[in-house]
This record gives structure tokens, sequence and C-alpha cells, in this order.
């Protein structure tokens, strides 16, 4: 693994009451998650807490495994074991979710995003989603997002209906079309990421994204400065613009003296 740096932060943001974000940052196995829940009377920080400790414990306990009949879910051969163990943790959490409904009808309705980092050896990371929460990779200055939002915006804008300043405004902007819900066996997209030395992952809820944007990000996070206030710096831009929904944030850096190769 090459040597990391990571932070996470995480705001109730200044409109809201309560803050349904759920994050894990484990430096050990490489893995870095961030969730955000919904659902009322408290159910959606039960969905995103409940989603970031399954996929935890499943990437922890499958540290030296190998992909064979043991393995809880059909696995994709064309993907990489990291890829495997990620997509099957998030569809874990999927039936802890159904679950956790299922012994408790208080929490019907609830539901979570889940954006997830696995690091490999030799420089490379998965990325995993469901939802609406996003993946940024960071270098030399310039920000590529690594996740397609799981929302009725993103797709009317990726079918080019909407602009990204229509979805931001739009009232259906919250709607998101894939979650971890306890229902359907939800599609995981993962995306291989390769890591040169300086560049930085971020990922976040969108309580971030839908309101600070690209542009803005990329020239937060090109300051100068170290990463903890490069975090800060993002959570504050989104206060800034009213803080409508809780914010969460993670970033993470390859050491630009470590040797990636
Ligand atoms: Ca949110």
């Amino acid at each position: 693994m090459p040597p990391i740096t990571s932070v996470s932060v995480t705001h109730t943001g200044l409109r809201r009451e309560s803050n349904e974000d759920a994050f894990r940052e484990r430096q050990d196995l490489g893995l870095y998650v961030v969730a955000d829940g919904m659902g009322g009377h408290e159910a959606g920080e039960v969905a995103s807490r409940l989603t970031v400790q399954v996929i935890e414990a499943f990437i922890d306990d499958t540290r030296n495994a190998e992909l064979n009949q043991a393995w809880p879910f059909p696995y994709d051969t064309a993907h990489s074991l990291a890829a495997n163990r990620l997509i099957a943790a998030l569809r874990l959490a999927n039936q802890r979710v159904a679950s956790a409904i299922g012994a408790d009808p208080e929490l019907k309705g609830m539901a979570t995003t889940a954006v997830a980092i696995l690091l490999q050896p030799a420089g490379m990371a998965q990325v995993a989603h469901v939802g609406d929460s996003r993946a940024y990779q960071w270098r030399e200055g310039k920000l590529r997002q690594l996740t397609d939002d799981h929302s009725w915006v993103g797709e009317q804008v990726r079918a080019g209906v909407l602009t990204d300043d229509d979805a931001q405004r739009h009232p259906w902007r919250n709607v998101v079309t894939r979650a971890i819900s306890g229902g359907v066996d939800p599609e995981v997209d993962i995306k291989e990421v390769d890591l040169k030395a300086g560049d930085r992952l971020l990922i976040c809820s969108d309580g971030l994204s839908s309101v600070v944007p690209p542009a803005r990000l990329s020239e937060l996070m090109t300051k100068p400065g170290d990463l903890a206030a490069c975090a800060q710096s993002l959570i504050n831009a989104a206060n800034a613009v009213g803080g409508p929904d809780n914010i969460t944030v993670i970033l993470v850096e390859v050491d630009a003296a470590g040797d990636v190769a």
C-alpha cells in the first residue's frame, strides 16, 4: 500500500437538527466509506451507521479471502478480488438493512447511499457506490468525478435534458434512483483508478457536492495547506452557501514523498 494520509470531517450543516451521514476511515484496511441516510424518526441514521459497520466488518473479515464457493454472492471474475469485496460488502449491507427493518417496523422506509474506496497495493484503488454520494480524484490541480449519481436529476443531466445548474435547483434533486434500502439487491457501480504520488481522493455526501460546484471544489483542493485544513475548507464552503444538508468529507492523499509504484 502506498503511504497515505487521510482525514474525515462531518458537520450537521446549518438547517438540519441531526446528522444522518455516517463515515469510516480504516487506514489499516485501506478502506474509506461515506453513507448518507434517509428516512424519518432517526431511521436514516440507523441505515447509514449500519451500512458503514457492515462494510467495515466485511472488508476486515475478507482481508485474506479468495473468491470461491464460500463467497456470499455470485462474483464477477472480470473484476479484481478487491472490487468483488466492495461489491459484496455493499450488497450485504442491503441485506442487513432489510433484516433491521424486518425486526423493527419503525425503521420501515429507511435507506442510505454508500460510497467506498478500497486501496490496493501497487497504487490502485477501487471505488464503489450506490446513490448520490460522490467520489472525485484530484491530480495536479484537476478534479475528476469518479461516480455517476444514481439520482433522478443525475440521469437527466447525463441524458442532456438538464444542465448541472438546473439539477442543483430542481425540486426533485433529492430523489435517488438506487439506494441501500433493504429492497431488491442493489446494483453497485465499481471503478478502478490508478494513483500517483500527490493525488487526492475525495468522497463526500451530497451536502457538499450538490451545493458546491466542482470548479470551486477543485480550487479549494488546490490551495496549499494540510489535508485537515483542506477538508475543513470544503465543509465551510457548503455552510457558506447555507449548509442545507449534512456534510461529510473524507480526503485521502497519496504522500508526495512516497513511492507509489
Ligand atoms: Ca444528504
